[in-house]
């Protein structure tokens, strides 16, 4: 292990994970507590797997401090396919509902929910580029729901405190990039849900927390995959789950108790993303950060340099360096630093000291 070589990993995702995480998985690869087999290689039905996606639920419950009241599903087809199956689980005939569109994933939540029913927006901040939260929100309050996306990937652009729906409208939120970052109010919520590729774990599995008057809500006749309530009763074991996916997250769950829990993560995560964000406000301008200082993200961070010819080189030099992932998305332009859970706080410094040098001999 000890020429092993790592990258800094800031891609947005597929993320980085922890190491201590992979190492497990790769001690455990051939195997898997004394079966002879890999996670991938036994039955979903097994008491081995069944420890594994019940641990996975019970650490979650325990980090998010997760209600009595809500179930936890593990499912497939991505956050995308949630932007599908809140509209078709969540909102009756005839009735609309309520988006918040903030950044580039938001935006296309409300045009999957367009396709199937009657949608309005409730913000939308594309004008002024996605680079801060809404001032007012013109509700309704009869929504089937309120939707928002509590950490734009992309735009940079983070809720910190909820938005109030009104009285009865319930509050879902897409939480793919920021889940389990820092703790929040689960009560707050009908439906959370998050991809598990930017935060929790490897792509394959997608995270839903939904509140059991909500699964009630679930209409007839669905098809069986895009169900809820199936899903909440099966224990997600209606079909073959994603398996090996639910067990790395199953270990990076593991991974955020033993680093103290979400208050220290959320700890680390300001102290990273302090470091990044005083070295562009440092930087005379030569840096500049996309989001607006109140709803700058912790996680993701898109920043411009003053030309584009410079942002290449940049995106070259920190290459050579090991810096990963740094090249920002077409829509925005620029530098994007992703500072998920797993990336250290080394990495962050390492990624500083990149960018104190780099302004040093081209600034
Ligand atoms: C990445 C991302 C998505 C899309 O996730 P998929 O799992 O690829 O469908 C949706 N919302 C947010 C906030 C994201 O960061």
């Amino acid at each position: 292990m000890s020429d092993l070589k790592r990258a800094y990993n800031f891609n947005p995702g597929p993320g980085v994970l922890p190491l201590e995480v992979l190492q497990q998985a790769q001690s455990e690869m051939l195997d898997f507590k004394g079966t002879g087999m890999s996670v991938m290689e036994i039955s979903h039905r097994s008491k081995e797997f069944e420890s594994v996606i019940q641990t996975a639920e019970a650490d979650l419950r325990e980090l998010l401090a997760i209600p009595a009241n809500y179930k936890v599903m593990f499912l497939q087809g991505g956050a995308h396919l949630q932007f599908t199956m809140i509209p078709m689980n969540l909102r009756a005939a005839g009735v609309s509902a309520d988006y918040i569109v903030t950044g580039t994933w938001s935006k296309t939540a409300i045009k999957e929910a367009q396709k199937l029913g009657a949608t309005r927006s409730a913000a939308n901040t594309e004008a002024d580029g996605f680079k801060g939260l809404p001032d007012k929100l013109d509700l309704d309050p009869k929504a089937a729901y309120l939707h928002f996306t509590s950490n734009e990937t992309i735009h940079g652009v983070e809720y910190f405190v909820e938005p109030t729906p009104p009285a009865d409208v319930p509050l879902v939120c897409d939480a793919s990039s920021d889940f389990i970052s820092r703790p929040i109010d689960v009560s707050k919520y009908a439906l959370i849900y998050a991809g598990a590729q930017k935060n929790a774990g490897p792509s394959g599995v997608t995270i839903v927390i939904e509140r059991d008057d909500m699964i009630e809500r679930t209409p007839a006749n669905l098809p069986v995959m895009l169900d809820y309530k199936i899903m909440a009763t099966s224990g997600s074991l209606h079909n073959t789950p994603p398996s090996w996916a639910i067990y790395m997250v199953g270990l990076v769950l593991q991974w955020a108790k033993k680093q103290g829990g979400l208050a220290a993560v959320e700890k680390t995560n300001r102290t990273k993303a302090g470091l990044v964000y005083d070295t562009i406000n440092q930087s005379g301008g030569f840096y500049r950060g996309h989001a607006q200082t109140e709803a700058r993200s912790l996680m993701n961070i898109p920043f411009r340099l003053p030309s584009e010819e410079l942002e290449e080189t940049f995106a070259k030099d920190a290459k050579k360096n090991s810096l990963i992932g740094l090249k920002g998305h077409r829509s925005v332009g620029g530098m994007r630093a992703s500072l998920y859970n797993a990336m250290t706080v080394e990495g962050a410094q390492a990624l500083v000291d990149f960018m104190k040098e780099f302004q040093k001999k081209n600034g």
